[in-house]
């Protein structure tokens, strides 16, 4: 059994919806931000690099077991803008706020049923930073952007995305709500498992 893996994200949303998921399974991880070591440079062109990015400089600099996620919001009416730039679509100083107030814009006069978008999310596990087979899962979840934001809960832009199933928006969602159908969801228990398979948890 694994003692401890590092978690290598700073965003507070995510690693306490991480955290919690992982939890679950009996693992127990510490981000990165406990370490005081900076931030990876996320210049991959995919989800799949700049995750594989994130786990390796955290493994490295820790000498601890990594698990990265990469993530974004892919929608249609913009190409699947702005994806593996979601963080940074409203620029050097973006935020939520910015991120969403640009979103909203860009899809001024789009009609509803043009306005479909999903998140994607790609998560991985790093043995060291040296690791030849790094474990890759991927989870996505499809929703629609809205005209204006709702809610309060989550993160990024939870507030302007529809969940058609649910009829309410991601930020409306409860943390546990919002950990049984999220991208993030689904891309770490598929790496649990994967994890399990192979005997590393
Ligand atoms: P990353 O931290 O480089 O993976 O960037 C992920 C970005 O995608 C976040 O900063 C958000 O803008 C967006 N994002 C990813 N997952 C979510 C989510 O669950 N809710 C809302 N926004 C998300």
């Amino acid at each position: 059994m694994m003692d401890k893996i590092v978690l290598a994200s700073g965003n507070a949303g995510k690693v306490r919806e991480i955290n919690h998921l992982l939890n679950s399974h009996g693992v127990s991880v510490v981000p990165q931000t406990e370490f005081d070591i900076p931030e990876a440079v996320e210049d991959g062109l995919s989800f799949v690099e700049n995750a594989i990015k994130k786990a390796r400089h955290a493994a490295k600099l820790t000498g601890l077991p990594a698990i990265a996620d990469d993530s974004g919001i892919e929608v249609d009416a913009l190409n699947k803008a702005p994806g593996i730039y979601s963080a940074r679509y409203s620029g050097e100083d973006a935020n939520d706020e910015k991120n969403n107030a640009k979103m909203l814009s860009a899809l001024s006069g789009v009609q509803e049923e043009n306005r479909t978008a999903r998140y994607q999310c790609v998560m991985v596990f790093m043995r060291n930073e040296n690791d030849p087979t790094p474990i890759i899962a991927q989870g996505s979840l499809e929703g629609r952007i809205l005209t204006e934001a709702k809610g309060s809960g989550g993160f990024g832009y939870d507030p302007i995305f529809w969940l058609p199933e649910q009829q309410c928006a991601a930020a409306e969602l409860s943390l546990d709500e919002k950990n049984k159908i999220s991208h993030r969801a689904k891309a770490l228990n598929s790496l649990v498992r994967q994890m399990q398979d192979q005997h590393i948890i």
